[in-house]
């Protein structure tokens, strides 16, 4: 079968053959039907060797929607032919964390050499993949499968960070998105329909904002020096209640830290390097800075939710699997516009 592989580091994906692989005992196979592209893939890409946790080659792709080819030994509850999303941030099942379905926060993943598809385990750019537990996929319940991809990440990850932020975006309180690309688009359309709050957005091209526009935001200016004024300045001088940083770089970051309000959160989602310090005058007395990781399997559920209630119109570009490394090439660019959908069957 054809698979999209990350296999030399510092290299290019390339579209490469590769065995069919099948379901073991207590796993699932998916006949893969779309695949999101992620820029985490591109920061994963530009890491040296020493900073990666794992072997290559890598196949690709953390955002998977599938039907279900085969069923391993022994499972139960699924049929083959379902169309089911997959929850990415695979963990133990067992520990605390997971108990509670924060998969993404398990504890013991990493001990156990537990990695999630496409960011250690064979993903979903491809046309077959395994799932490792049927705990991992979440039925697609007549969603459209390119359009609801997206939402394993570039939804489920501003959905968990928008969500622990609620009760500070009462109404008349103001939300700020920095970086409107795959996550930020998602991020905006999630605010309008769960929060009452003033949305404005951040982007540092014309047509980024033009995006932020259409998907709800209610004013989008560019990000640039003047970006802390420009937000102050849209809120009498008051700042924002959640300052979400879906590029995390030095710049953004302490920016958004510039554009907080008193008791504001600053969620840094962006793998820009960035860092905001913290203390007495730093900020504005009690902002509450931190940096979360993807989502829990119930919210991935919600999300969903979200989505077949019709609240979140995902813009996205498809690709077939040999333009693989196009898309990947556009999105280092800055060019794709909500986002890159790879169809592994195409
Ligand atoms: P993307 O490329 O689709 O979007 C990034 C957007 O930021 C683009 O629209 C780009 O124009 C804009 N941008 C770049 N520089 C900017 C600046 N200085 N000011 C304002 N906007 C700027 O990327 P994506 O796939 O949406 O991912 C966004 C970030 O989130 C990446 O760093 C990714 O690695 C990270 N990420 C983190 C998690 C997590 O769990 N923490 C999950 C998924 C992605
Ligand atoms: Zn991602
Ligand atoms: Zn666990």
């Amino acid at each position: 079968m054809k698979a999209v592989q990350y296999r030399e580091i510092g290299a290019a994906p390339q579209v490469v053959t590769v065995p069919e692989p099948e379901a073991g005992p207590g796993q699932v196979l998916l006949r893969m039907t779309a695949a999101g592209v992620c820029h985490s893939d591109i920061a994963v890409m530009s890491m040296p060797a020493d900073a990666l946790r794992f072997p290559l080659p890598l196949t690709l792709g953390h955002e998977g929607v599938g039907t279900v080819a085969a069923l391993g030994a022994g499972v139960t509850g699924l049929a083959v032919g379902d169309a089911v999303a997959v929850y990415g941030p695979w963990g133990c099942g067992t520990c605390p964390a997971c108990a509670e379905g924060k998969e993404n926060y398990c504890r013991r993943a990493a001990g156990l050499g537990i990695f999630p598809p496409g960011l250690g385990a064979p993903g979903a750019m491809a046309e077959y993949m395994v799932v490792d537990d049927p705990r991992h996929l979440v039925p697609l319940g007549g969603l459209d499968p390119v359009a609801a991809v997206p939402l394993t990440d570039a939804g489920l990850t501003p959905y968990h960070a928008i969500k622990r932020s609620l009760p500070k975006l009462v109404p008349g309180a103001t939300a700020v998105v920095i970086g409107t690309g795959g996550l930020g688009h998602v991020a905006i359309q999630l605010l309008r329909a769960m929060t009452a709050a003033r949305v404005i957005a951040l982007d540092v091209t014309e047509e980024k904002l033009a995006l932020a526009r259409e998907v709800g935001a209610h004013d989008a200016v560019l990000s640039d020096a003047g970006a802390a004024a420009a937000v102050r300045g849209l809120t009498g001088d008051l700042g924002a209640q959640l300052v979400l940083d879906f590029v995390g770089a030095p710049p953004t970051v302490a920016a958004a830290g510039a554009m907080a309000a008193a008791e504001a959160d600053v969620t840094l989602v962006g793998l820009g390097g960035g860092a905001l310090p913290v203390g007495f005058g730093a900020l504005a007395h009690e902002v509450a800075v931190c940096s979360p990781y993807w989502g829990s399997r119930a919210e991935l559920g919600e999300v969903l939710a979200l989505a077949r209630a019709g609240a979140l119109d995902v813009h996205v570009e498809t690709y077939g699997i040999d333009e693989a490394p196009l898309a990947y090439e556009r999105l280092h660019a800055g060019k794709i516009n909500g986002r890159a959908v790879i169809l592994p069957q195409g």
